[in-house]
């Protein structure tokens, strides 16, 4: 292993015992056969199976392998960053340790790079998730890159890749809560989208539930726009110019035509629903607050437990 490899892969794992063997297979082959000096970065996110001895032993057979145990589950994008810090490489990628990126595309991304792309992204073509899934995403996607003035075409595709100079930055960004792909693509000069295959996941389940996939779309939103914010702002403007138009129109009307009395359900109607843009703001609101509040309580970000092989860490907060 030389000091300084060229390619760094880092890759988070979380109860993944049953995809890591067939990883394994694949992805070493690929890695050897790269022709270029390559470090392979795992990042065990405290998974509760047997994932851990796995990579352990990934360690021991193989000199270009090393792994950050974490001290408990902090989520993929935290274990991504810790790669980061340790990641060595003048091009880092990152792939998904349930095979669903092929790592046969591995040298696709490089290639890019070569090619000057600081940044380079991929979509997923013929991707095999579940329908709910896709269309989740579709729109997901859209919504995204509408709010947040990006331009990516697949934000849950982390088969991405990141030179040298990006990492740095992305190193130097102190958030707690953060969407890997989004902030790179903040500082990226020269970006590039490509086509990448997608596979089904064949061992184990999703680590995303619906409820986790909305976390991680809420911390994008907030971690990267205002716009949020200011749409309540704005629907709350609206409503307010409406109900003097609305007003208006009941005084004029008592004088052409008369007090009115009827009308009770849609007062209810209407009042259920401006309950609902009130409370849909106050959550808003909430949700910024709360990222503040975990940004200026200053945690660390994740707890490294042990290097493999033994090293000096590199802090969570420096
Ligand atoms: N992952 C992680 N920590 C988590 C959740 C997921 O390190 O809290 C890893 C997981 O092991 C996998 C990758 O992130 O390597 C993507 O997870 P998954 O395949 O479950 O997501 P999906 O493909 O369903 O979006
Ligand atoms: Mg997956």
């Amino acid at each position: 292993m030389t000091p300084s490899p060229e390619v760094s892969l880092v890759i988070p794992v979380y109860n993944e015992q049953e995809s890591l063997p067939a990883l394994f297979d694949r992805l070493f082959p690929v890695v050897e056969g790269l022709g270029r000096s390559c470090e392979v970065v795992f990042i065990n996110d405290g998974s509760r199976d047997a994932s851990l001895p796995l990579l352990v032993r990934a360690v021991q057979d193989h000199p270009y392998v090393r792994l950050i145990d974490f001290n408990g589950n902090f989520g993929q994008h935290m274990a991504i960053l810790a790669g980061f810090a340790h990641a060595r490489g003048e091009k880092v990628l990152t792939l998904d340790a349930d095979l669903q990126n092929p790592p046969e595309e591995i040298p696709r991304l490089l290639e890019q790079m070569d090619g000057g792309h600081d940044v380079v992204g991929t979509h997923r073509v013929g991707r095999r998730d579940p329908l709910f899934r896709k269309l989740a995403s579709k729109v997901v996607n859209r919504i995204s890159n509408r709010i947040t003035g990006l331009a990516i075409q697949d934000y849950g595709c982390m088969l991405r890749g990141y030179d040298r100079r990006i990492v740095d930055l992305i190193n130097q960004c102190r958030e707690t809560t953060t969407f890997l792909p989004a902030l790179a693509q903040k500082f990226a000069q020269s970006p590039v989208d490509i086509p990448v295959g997608h596979a089904e996941r064949e061992h184990g389940t999703s680590k995303y539930g619906l409820y986790r996939l909305v976390r991680l779309n809420f911390d994008l939103m907030t971690g990267f726009s205002l716009v949020p914010l200011q749409a309540v702002t704005l629907m709350g403007l609206l409503v307010s110019a409406l109900s003097v138009l609305f007003g208006l129109f009941l005084v004029l009307r008592r004088l052409l035509v008369g007090a009115e009395a009827e009308g009770l359900f849609t007062l209810m109607a209407l009042n259920f629903f401006l309950l609902g843009v009130l409370l849909f703001g106050i959550g808003i609101s909430g949700e910024y607050v709360g990222r503040i509040y975990l940004e200026v309580r200053q945690r660390p970000r994740y707890l490294v437990r042990r290097l493999y092989p033994e090293g000096p860490e590199k802090e969570s907060r420096p």
